[in-house]
């Protein structure tokens, strides 16, 4: 089949390389690429955060864990490894719903400065500055650059619309929002490079400390964040000063000390009380996949792998 999928974010792309690798023909629009997406902002360790519904983030998630885990023993051109990570809950919390898409979470007290207690697991690490050109590399055709106004006039047998927040106006899609995120980027100082610290607890608040390793011309660093505030999607990407000195408070505060800051970044998660990966009931030549919130790297492959069999 001719299939267009529009949008090469984390979501559009791996979605692409599923539809190529099942024999699709594939071609990817999208307005921009690489750096230019909130998909090359994010940390972007394996953890759901703000997805739904429970049930089929179980699914994609854990489909996702693995595609991931056996590139992280394959290919290491596609920027994944396994970490340690240790994600802060109240003391007396149950593990989290998505614990059931990992195969082991341990109880772990007095884990960080600021959580009283966490679970702690194994999965993987996703590097967006080497994951996306990877993906980029697997596709029969280069990416084309263009606005689209409408899916519906698109050729090909299928459409994917995978342009995350853009779904808002080319689906009207008005359950859709922003969530902003920012994150400081240092090097990596005295901190662990083989541990990630999270603590989602508090949305305005959130802290997390995510190592990437040093490979293929890229220095090592850590991704430190961070925040999920609603915000309208329109809103210039400036970084938040203050938010800024609040993450390098928290960092501070930890027993090893982060390096010199190399950089700030700012992105708006496309979130949505639930996922939507369906046929569009009005164009059944339509298939949306958008609304992946904090854990687009989390979800992409399972999600992928559902629009492969709607089109089987
Ligand atoms: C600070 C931060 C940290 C994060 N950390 C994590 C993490 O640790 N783990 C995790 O799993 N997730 C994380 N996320 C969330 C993750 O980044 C998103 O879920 C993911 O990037 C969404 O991917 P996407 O492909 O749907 O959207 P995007 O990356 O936004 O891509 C959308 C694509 O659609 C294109 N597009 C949009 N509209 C149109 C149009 N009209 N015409 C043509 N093209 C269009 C865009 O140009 C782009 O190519 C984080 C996000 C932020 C901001």
């Amino acid at each position: 089949m001719q299939v267009t999928v529009v949008g090469a974010g984390v979501v559009g792309l791996t979605a692409a390389v599923a539809l190529t690798e099942a024999g699709h023909d594939v071609r990817v629009i999208a307005r921009a690429t690489g750096d230019a997406t909130t998909s090359a902002v994010a940390g972007a360790i394996w953890l759901p955060f703000e997805v739904g519904p429970a049930d089929a983030v179980i699914r994609w998630a854990t489909r996702t864990r693995v595609w991931l885990e056996e590139l992280a023993r394959s290919i290491p051109a596609a920027g994944v490894d396994v970490l340690e990570v240790v994600h802060a809950e109240a003391a007396d919390a149950p593990p989290p719903f998505w614990a059931a898409a990992v195969p082991a979470v341990q109880r772990v007290t007095a884990p960080f400065p600021g959580a009283p207690a966490a679970y702690g697991f194994r999965a993987p690490r996703v590097d967006p500055r080497l994951h996306l050109p990877w993906l980029t590399a697997q596709l029969a055709r280069p990416i084309e650059i263009a606005d689209v106004a409408r899916l519906t006039a698109l050729p090909g047998d299928a459409v994917v619309n995978a342009t995350g927040l853009g779904a808002r106006a080319l689906a009207g899609d008005d359950s859709l929002a922003a969530r902003y995120g920012q994150v400081r980027v240092t090097a990596p100082g005295a901190l662990d490079l083989g541990v990630t610290l999270s603590d989602d607890r508090d949305p305005d608040a959130m802290f997390y400390v995510i190592p990437r390793a040093a490979r293929a011309g890229f220095a090592a660093e850590v991704v430190i964040g961070g925040c999920a505030l609603p915000r309208p999607d329109h809103d210039p990407l400036a970084v938040d000063a203050a938010i800024d000195a609040r993450i390098a408070r928290q960092a501070q505060a930890l027993d090893r000390a982060p390096g010199a800051l190399v950089r700030t970044r700012a992105g708006l998660r496309p979130w949505r009380p639930t996922v939507r990966l369906e046929r569009d009931p009005d164009d059944p030549r339509v298939i949306h996949d958008y609304g992946h919130g904090g854990g687009g790297y989390t979800l992409a492959r399972g999600c992928a792998e559902d629009v492969v069999a709607l089109l089987a």
